[in-house]
């Protein structure tokens, strides 16, 4: 048996009933078998045993009381997987679907996507499955007080600073800043994503959807092409979704489609991005009411956003949303690129339908590495005790994404197949990670 199938059905007996983590393991081992199986350095110092296991995850009681007086208890969690090359680095998510395998496909993803950016950061990823639909500003803001009296003692920044993701945007993350600097007296970078009065960057809410679309407009470059004229499908309206739908807007792309957890929308005019803002950021509604303010815009409850024509699809909302069948549709209505936003968005046999059929594609690691890399630039500015401008950050973004599409493209190129971006990602990413592992012993 192989050293990677030996690795492999260890970290499945260990971790039974954790289907996303597995998956995410799956992807890496298969992908970075060439150098791993070439090299017995890797063996030798455990590598694969090592990278797959977390150095620590914690689970946590957080208490609240709701606007009724009734005391209730969400699970909190922080897997903190790897700080080979740095701090660990990573979002919190507060969605009712949050759970141990979820929390650790996100961690282990973000090891190697950290790594692809270039910048001194681990993976780690945390959450709790506290819903905030529906919920008062007084249920957010208390709940997020008593997620951070944990979190706290086990974050800092130098040794873990959690970001937004599903679920955590400024406010939140505005709530549990505030309550880190009540229990520790320490004003310090220990959370990114932060308002721009205090401590957040310039570009850090813009830098996910726009590092997607750079990064594909690169990929796209390869075939001598661009967004200029194409048709997009987004899924998602959320933080990623609505900044990927501006730069793709601003490049000349058509946005089409975007969508939430309830349905979603198809104008076939270009989404009305000023409308989306104002529904999502501003009244934090539903997607539904874009319908009421848009003339000829449609909304659906039925199938999704990847049954609607387009040259370009960007997953953007969550986890194994884009299936075999969606990756078909798709092919069949002639898709020329994918990108993927959301972490982990397409399942594995979407992925081999698009390779298949030699669709561009452009996995979650190398994707939307913008976010994180434009956290750690404000790590930086943090650090310095000073902020830069917009264009100063989005230029730097360029750069970065820039650097990760040759990054992949080239490992690709060396060690797997040319244009076989997943490979690419997953094994530029893993050889930073093991140099450092095997450098610093065991
Ligand atoms: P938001 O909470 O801002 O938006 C999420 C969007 O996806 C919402 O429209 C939401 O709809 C929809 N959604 C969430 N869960 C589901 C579900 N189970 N089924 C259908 N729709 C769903 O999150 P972000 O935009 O920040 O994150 C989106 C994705 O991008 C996630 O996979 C995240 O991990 C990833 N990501 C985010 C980064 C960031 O900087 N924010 C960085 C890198 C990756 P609804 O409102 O109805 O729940």
């Amino acid at each position: 048996m192989s050293y990677i199938q030996q690795v492999r059905d260890t970290v499945a007996a260990r971790n039974v009933g954790q289907p996303e983590f597995m998956q995410a393991v799956d992807e890496v081992l298969t992908t970075i078998a060439p150098i791993v199986e070439s090299d017995a350095v890797y063996k030798n110092n455990a590598i694969l045993e090592r990278i797959t296991e977390p150095d620590r995850q914690i689970m946590f009681r957080v208490p609240w009381t709701d606007d009724n007086g009734n005391i209730r208890v969400n699970r909190g969690y922080r897997v903190q997987f790897n700080n080979a090359i740095g701090p660990y680095k990573g979002g919190l998510r507060l969605h009712p679907s949050v759970n141990l395998s979820i929390i650790k496909f996100l961690s282990f993803e973000q090891i190697f996507k950290n790594s692809l950016t270039g910048l001194p950061i681990g993976g780690g990823k945390g959450g709790s499955d506290f819903d905030p639909k529906g919920k008062s500003e007084r249920e957010i803001r208390e709940f997020c007080q008593s997620f951070m009296t944990e979190l706290a003692r086990h974050i800092g920044a130098d040794v873990d600073v959690p970001a937004g993701d599903i679920g955590v945007s400024g406010r939140e993350i505005g709530y549990m800043f505030g309550q880190y600097k009540r229990l520790t007296n320490v004003y310090e970078g220990v959370l990114t994503g932060k308002g721009l009065p205090y401590g957040g960057s310039l570009a850090r809410t813009e830098a996910t959807g726009f590092g997607l679309v750079y990064i594909v407009q690169n990929m796209l470059e390869t075939i001598g092409d661009g967004f200029k004229g194409k048709t997009v499908a987004i899924s998602g309206a959320g933080n990623v979704a609505i900044y990927a739908a501006q730069k793709a807007t601003e490049l000349g792309g058509k946005v089409v489609t975007m969508s939430d957890s309830n349905g979603w929308i198809y104008d076939k005019n270009g989404i009305n991005l000023q409308v989306i803002k104002d529904i999502k950021e501003i009244k934090r509604g539903r997607i539904k009411e874009y319908t009421d303010r848009v003339n000829g815009a449609e909304y659906h409850t039925d199938d999704n956003v990847w049954q609607t024509k387009c040259d370009i699809a960007l997953p953007c909302a969550t986890q194994n949303e884009l299936t075999l069948a969606d990756a078909k549709t798709l092919i069949k209505n002639g898709v020329i690129a994918v990108g993927e936003g959301a972490n982990m968005p397409s399942t594995t046999e979407a992925i081999n339908a698009f390779q298949a059929a030699h669709v561009l594609f452009m996995p979650a690691k190398a994707a939307n590495a913008g976010g994180v890399a434009v956290s750690a630039l404000e790590m930086s500015q943090n650090s310095q005790r000073l902020s830069w401008s917009f264009d100063k950050v989005d230029d730097k973004l360029k750069y970065i994404m820039r650097d990760i599409f040759d990054k992949a493209a080239s490992a690709a190129k060396q060690y797997a197949t040319p244009a076989d971006y997943v490979a690419g990602a997953n094994i530029a990413g893993f050889l930073k990670v093991a140099q450092a592992m095997i450098a610093q012993g065991v």
